[in-house]
C-alpha cells in the first residue's frame, strides 16, 4: 500500500451515512450491476446530516495483520442487516449508516450490492486533504481524525465510492472504521456479526488458512471497480457465482 499522508497513531474515529434497505425489481444482468451500483451510489452518497456518534479513539495498528472483509454479493439478500447493525454500533441517527445497499441482479435472481469505505491503499479522500485529517494506518484501515477535519467535503468529492458523509451537526466528514474497537476486543465488525447469511467474511490476511485469504487467493474475491485506481485494501467482492 502507499499513501503519501502521514502515519500518526493519535487517531479519533467518527461516523457517517446512508439509507438503504431499498429492495427493488431486479432487472439490470450482472454484469452492469457494477455500473449500476456505482451510479446509485454517486446519488446515496451526498447529502448526510446530523449524525450524533461521538467520537472513538482508534485502538493501535496492527501492521503484521492486515484485515480483510470479503462481502460475497451472491448470498446478500439485502435484507439490510448489516446496514443497521452498522448504525446502532456507532451510535447513528435512524436512516443514517456507514454501509449504502444498492439492489440490482436479474429476473432470476436478486443480486445486492453493500458499499462502505474500501480502505483504499491510494485513497484520493486523503490525496485532497488539506489538513491530513484523512490518513491510512500501516494495516490498510482509512481513518478520519475528526479533529483535524475542517469540513471542507473535498474528501466526499474524491471518492469514487462516495463512502463518505457529512455529519452537520459537528461539521467534519466521516465513514467506515471497520469496528476498530471491536476488532481490539477480538470481535468482528458489527456488520459481519449481523449477517445471518454469511455474507460477510472478516479475517486476517497474514493466515493463509484464513477463509478470507483463500478466497483473495482464490481470485474469486475481487476489488470493487478496480479501474479507479485507488486499490482498495481490506475489502473485496464475490459478485458471481
Ligand atoms: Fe477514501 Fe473512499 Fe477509498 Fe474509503 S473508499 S479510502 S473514503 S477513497
Amino acid at each position: 500500500m502507499h499513501d503519501t499522508r502521514d502515519l500518526r497513531a493519535d487517531n479519533e474515529q467518527p461516523e457517517r451515512r446512508e439509507k438503504s434497505h431499498e429492495t427493488s425489481e431486479n432487472t439490470l444482468p450482472r454484469r452492469a450491476f457494477l455500473r449500476l451500483a456505482l451510479a446509485g451510489v454517486a446519488t446515496a452518497g451526498v447529502g448526510a446530516k446530523s449524525i450524533m456518534a461521538p467520537d472513538r479513539e482508534a485502538p493501535e495498528s496492527s501492521p503484521a495483520s492486515p484485515y480483510a472483509l470479503v462481502i460475497d454479493a451472491t448470498k446478500c439478500r439485502g435484507d439490510g442487516a448489516c446496514v443497521e447493525a452498522c448504525r446502532l454500533q456507532n451510535g447513528l441517527p435512524k436512516g443514517e449508516s456507514y454501509i449504502h445497499l444498492l439492489p440490482g441482479g436479474t429476473e432470476q435472481a436478486s443480486l445486492f450490492l453493500p458499499v462502505q469505505c474500501q480502505h483504499c491503499a491510494s485513497p484520493p479522500c486523503a490525496t485532497v486533504c488539506p489538513t491530513n485529517a484523512t490518513y491510512a494506518r500501516p494495516d490498510g484501515v482509512v481513518l478520519v481524525n475528526t479533529k483535524l477535519c475542517v469540513g471542507c467535503k473535498y474528501c466526499m468529492t474524491a471518492c469514487p465510492y462516495q463512502a463518505r458523509i457529512f455529519d452537520e451537526d459537528r461539521g467534519v466528514v466521516d465513514k467506515c472504521w471497520l469496528c476498530l474497537d471491536r476488532i481490539s476486543e477480538g470481535k468482528s465488525p458489527a456488520c459481519v456479526e449481523a449477517c445471518v447469511v454469511g455474507a460477510r467474511i472478516f479475517g486476517q490476511t497474514e493466515d493463509p488458512e484464513s477463509q478470507v485469504s483463500q478466497l483473495i487467493a482464490s481470485g474469486v474475491a475481487k476489488p470493487l471497480h478496480p479501474e479507479f485506481g485507488t486499490r482498495p485494501s481490506i475489502l473485496t467482492y464475490i459478485i458471481e457465482e
